[in-house]
C-alpha cells in the first residue's frame, strides 16, 4: 500500500505538484480585508494556509486586501496581525494589495491596448440590467466599442480625478453572452474619491476584487491561492486575467468555509453588533472573533486543534459549536489548575466543629498533572456551598446534600445536613450540619461510602469575585435564517450574560492577567471544580477580581435538547 493515507484534497494537489516539479516549494497567502476583526472562520483559513506551508516546508504571506478605502482602517490591520501571531503563526512577508496599485494600473492600460478593456459611462443600474440573467444573455454597453485611444485617455483622466464617483468604470471586454456571468464584461476599476488608510489621496480609482486578487497572487508568486467555495465561479476569470497578461501563473483552489451553529460570521453583522452595542466590543467574550475567544479564555492550541479536527471539506456544512468547546475542554483539562469557587453561595454551619478552629488542608492542583503539586485550602466551622447542591427533601437519585444525608466536602470531611434556617420568604439562609472528624482528607476509615462530593469555601477566608457567566450569543442554531420583517438581531439570546458574585478560595486572590511570549495579554485560566473553566478578564484588578466563564465542564446544552 502507498502512504497516501488521510491526505486532504489540498495536500494531494500539493504533493502532486511537488512530485511533478511544477514548483519546488509552496507559497500560500492569507488575504484578509482590513475591514473588521478576524473571526473563527478566518482562523480556519489561517490554520489551513499556514499549516499547509509548514507541513511542506513552504511559506505564507500575509496580504491585506485593502482595495476598499471606505471600510478599511489601520486598527483592523493591527488587530489582524496580533490575532495571527497569537494563533501561533508567523508570515514570510506582509504585503498590501495597495502596494500593487501602480502595477495593476499599468496592466489595465495593457489590456486596454489589447482591446480587452473599455471605459463604460453607464450607471450602476444600467450595468446591472445589461448583464442579463443566468438564462438570458446580457446586452452590450453603448460605450463598448470606444477606440483604444479614447479608452486610454478616459482611463488616465479617471485616475487623474476628473470624474465623479460612479460616473465611469473600467470593464474587461469579454463576452456579454457568456454562460458564466463573471465573464460578462466584469468591472475592473471604479471611481472612489476617498482617503485610503495607506495611500491617502493618491488614488481615486480602485481595482475590484476579481481584478486585484489574482494579479496580487501572481506578483508574489503564490503557488496555492486558497479561498472559500463561493469563489469557484470566479476562478475562470482569475485564470483569464493571468493568461491575458501573460504573468506568473498562480492558481486558485476552493474549500468549504467554516460555518458554526448558534453564531453569525459575517464581518458586517459582527460590526453591527459592536456599533449598536449589543456586545461590549469586538473582543466581547461572546463574540466569535479570535480576540473574543481569547478574552473568553480559549487557548490558541484549542483553536488550532479544532481547525485541524474539522478537516478540509469540499462541500459546505455546519459544525456544531460543541466541537469547539470540547477542544477547549480537552486542552484545559490538561493544563488548568483546579480551584474552588462557589458561584451561588448558601451558608453552612458545622455545629460540632470547634468555633475557633481552622485547618489548612491539602488540595490537588491538577489530577491530570501530578507535577503541579498541591496547595492548602482553609477549612472552618462556617462554609459556603453551592445553593443547587442542597435540597431539603431530595429524590433518591439526588446525590448531593439533603437533610439526613451524608456527602463528602472535597479534600475535607464527610458532613451530614441536620436542619435548615429560612428567612421570612422561605429562602434557606443556613444549612446546619455535623461532620465526622475521622474522615479528614475525604475518606472514612470504616470504609463507608458517600455518593456525592461537593466543592466549598471557608466563609471567613473566602474572597469575592465578579464572575461573568456567558452563554451563547444567539438562541437559535441558524441566526441568519429569519422570517420576513425580522433580522438576525431578533435571534439574540437575551440571557447570554449573567453576572454573579462568587465566593472563592483565598489562593485565587493571586489571579492576574499575564502576557504571552509575544506580549499579548494572556489570562490566568482555572478549572473551578465542578463548575467549569474560568479565566481572568482584562477588567480584573487585585481589588476587584473578575473572571469569565470559558465553558462549563460538560456540554450543558446537550442535556437540554
Ligand atoms: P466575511 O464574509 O466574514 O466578511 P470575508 O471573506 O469577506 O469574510 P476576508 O477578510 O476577505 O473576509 O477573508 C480573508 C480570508 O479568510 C479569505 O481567504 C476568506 O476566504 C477566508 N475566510 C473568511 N471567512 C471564512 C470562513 N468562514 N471559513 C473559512 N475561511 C474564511
Ligand atoms: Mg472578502
Amino acid at each position: 500500500m502507498e502512504e497516501k493515507q488521510n491526505l486532504n484534497f489540498l495536500e494531494e494537489i500539493i504533493e502532486e505538484g511537488l512530485r511533478e516539479g511544477t514548483y519546488k516549494s509552496i507559497l500560500t497567502r492569507f488575504p484578509p480585508e482590513p475591514n473588521g476583526y478576524l473571526h473563527i472562520g478566518h482562523a480556519k483559513s489561517i490554520c489551513l494556509n499556514f499549516g499547509l506551508a509548514k507541513k511542506y516546508g513552504g511559506k505564507t504571506n500575509l496580504r491585506f486586501d485593502d482595495t476598499n478605502p471606505v471600510k478599511e482602517d489601520t486598527e483592523y490591520v493591527d488587530s489582524i496581525q496580533q490575532d495571527i501571531r497569537w494563533l501561533g503563526f508567523e508570515w514570510a512577508g506582509v504585503h498590501y494589495a495597495s502596494d500593487y496599485f501602480e502595477q495593476l494600473y499599468e496592466w489595465a492600460v495593457m489590456l486596454i491596448k489589447k482591446g480587452l478593456a473599455y471605459v463604460d459611462d453607464q450607471t450602476q443600474e444600467e450595468i446591472r440590467a445589461g448583464r442579463g440573467t443566468v438564462t438570458e444573455p446580457g446586452k452590450n454597453s453603448p460605450y463598448r466599442d470606444r477606440t483604444v485611444e479614447e479608452n486610454l485617455d478616459l482611463f488616465e483622466r479617471m485616475r487623474n480625478g476628473e470624474f465623479e464617483d460612479g460616473s465611469k468604470v473600467l470593464r474587461a471586454k469579454i463576452d456579454m453572452a457568456h454562460p458564466n456571468m463573471q465573464f460578462r464584461d466584469p468591472i475592473m476599476y471604479r471611481i472612489l474619491h476617498a482617503e485610503h488608510h495607506r495611500t491617502g489621496n493618491k488614488w481615486c480609482i480602485y481595482p475590484m476584487y476579481d481584478y486585484a486578487h489574482g494579479q496580487s497572487d501572481s506578483i508574489e508568486h503564490i503557488t496555492h491561492s486558497i479561498c472559500t467555495l463561493e469563489f469557484d465561479i470566479h476562478r475562470p476569470l482569475y485564470d483569464w486575467f493571468i493568461a491575458q497578461l501573460s504573468i506568473w501563473p498562480s492558481h486558485q483552489y476552493e474549500f468549504a468555509r467554516l460555518n458554526i451553529n448558534y453564531t453569525v460570521m459575517s464581518k458586517r453583522k459582527l460590526l453591527q453588533l459592536v456599533k449598536e452595542h449589543y456586545v461590549s466590543g469586538w473582543d466581547d467574550p461572546r463574540m466569535p472573533t479570535i480576540c473574543g475567544f481569547r478574552r473568553r479564555g480559549y487557548t490558541a492550541e484549542s483553536i488550532r486543534n479544532f481547525c485541524e479536527d474539522i478537516g478540509v471539506a469540499k462541500r459546505d456544512n455546519i459544525i456544531d459549536y460543541v466541537r469547539l468547546e470540547n477542544s477547549l475542554r480537552d486542552h484545559l483539562n490538561q493544563v488548568a489548575p483546579r480551584r474552588m469557587a462557589v458561584l451561588d453561595p448558601v451558608r453552612v454551619v458545622i455545629d460540632n466543629y470547634p468555633e475557633e478552629q481552622e485547618e489548612w488542608l491539602d488540595a490537588v492542583n491538577n489530577p491530570e498533572n501530578p507535577a503541579d503539586g498541591t496547595r492548602k485550602v482553609p477549612f472552618s466551622r462556617e462554609l459556603y456551598i453551592e445553593r443547587e447542591d442542597f435540597m431539603e427533601v431530595a429524590p433518591k437519585k439526588y446525590f448531593r446534600l439533603s437533610l439526613g444525608r451524608e456527602v463528602r466536602l472535597r479534600y475535607a470531611y464527610f458532613v451530614t445536613a441536620q436542619s435548615v434556617e429560612k428567612d421570612a420568604e422561605g429562602n434557606i439562609t443556613c444549612i446546619r450540619c455535623t461532620y465526622d472528624p475521622a474522615t479528614r482528607g475525604g475518606d472514612a476509615p470504616d470504609g463507608r461510602k458517600v455518593k456525592g462530593t461537593l466543592h466549598w469555601v471557608s466563609a471567613k477566608h473566602a474572597i469575592d469575585a465578579e464572575v461573568r457567566l456567558f452563554d451563547r450569543l444567539f438562541a437559535v442554531e441558524s441566526p441568519d435564517d429569519v422570517e420576513e420583517g425580522k433580522t438576525f438581531l431578533d435571534n439574540l439570546n437575551p440571557d447570554s450574560l449573567r453576572v454573579v458574585t462568587a465566593k472563592c478560595e483565598p489562593s485565587l486572590a493571586e489571579a492576574r492577567m499575564g502576557v504571552d511570549d509575544k506580549g499579548i495579554p494572556e489570562p490566568a485560566r482555572y478549572q473551578f471544580e465542578r463548575m467549569g473553566y474560568f479565566c481572568t478578564d482584562p477588567d480584573s484588578t487585585p481589588e476587584h477580581l473578575v473572571f469569565n466563564r470559558s465553558c462549563t465542564l460538560k456540554d450543558s446544552w446537550a442535556k437540554i435538547k
